[in-house]
């Protein structure tokens, strides 16, 4: 039965092609193989697209995102997260299984077409493009990461987290296990996100903000309000760390307030 062997190796000939032998019945079968390995042969090393695994999971993502995927990475798996809020975490798990590097892009992030390809030339273990929230940058997200297939192997996803956990705490889970053993995210630069904040200004010089746009990788809640904020409260709305709008209040008295 080599002939059912013949697609996957026509598929990875280059790696088993002296293990196949051919049977002497099937001597044409064997000399077409050898015909088309010699071709591929001829065209020199395949790339390894299929060493990088490339996850987007989602709630609802942003078009920006969806076109940059499809643009610079149509090999991306896309899935479904928004029923429930341990999903985002069952599809990392089923991809860290260390026999492949893992890229989560999430799912307000736009990548170029230089993101993979800086992932891909890195030898680093733990590798970001870092990106703002509303109040500063974050590079321990899990937005745009690259963990190499090793890292996986000395860190089994089982060991990170003995226990399932929501979406939104994913990303602290791993940077916990890795910066106490010394690992650090290796930035290769900022990425533009979707994501837009209302930032509200509130007295004593504090600050609050909530998420507008885009909602977060889970089930599409409302955005986090760790303070209440009272009515009238001068507000920005930012993206990638630029004020995009602002307050009627700000745009007569904002200025001075911005620079503080
Ligand atoms: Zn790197």
């Amino acid at each position: 039965m080599d002939y059912l062997y013949l697609p996957s190796a026509a598929m990875t000939g280059l790696r088993t092609r002296r293990q196949h032998t051919p049977t002497p019945n099937n001597a044409g079968l064997a000399q077409w193989l050898e015909h088309v390995l010699g071709k591929y042969e001829a065209m020199g090393p395949i790339p390894m697209l299929g060493s990088m695994r490339i996850l987007a999971c989602h709630a609802a993502m942003h078009p920006d995102t969806r076109a940059a995927l499809a643009a610079f990475a149509s090999h991306t798996e896309i899935e479904w997260v928004g029923d429930s809020d341990y999903y985002y975490w069952i599809q990392i798990k089923k991809r860290w299984t260390g026999s492949e590097d893992l890229v989560i892009i999430e799912q307000d992030i736009v990548i170029t077409s230089d993101t993979l390809s800086e992932f891909e030339s890195c030898a680093e273990p733990w590798c970001v493009f870092d990106y703002w929230l509303a109040m500063g940058k974050i590079n321990t997200g899990i937005g745009c990461v690259r963990f190499t297939a090793e890292l996986q192997r000395e860190w089994p996803f089982d060991t990170i987290f003995p226990n399932p956990v929501k979406w939104d705490v994913i990303d602290a889970g791993i940077a916990n296990c890795l910066m106490p053993a010394g690992y650090s995210p290796h930035v290769h630069g900022t990425v533009d996100t979707s994501h837009e904040y209302d930032v509200y200004l509130l007295p004593h010089g504090r600050a609050t903000w909530r998420n507008t746009g885009a909602p977060a990788n889970g089930p599409g809640r409302p955005g986090f309000t760790p303070t209440a904020v009272p009515p009238g409260s001068p507000r920005l709305r930012v993206r990638n760390g630029v004020v995009i709008e602002r307050s009627v209040y700000l745009q007569k008295y904002g200025p001075a307030l911005l620079t503080t």
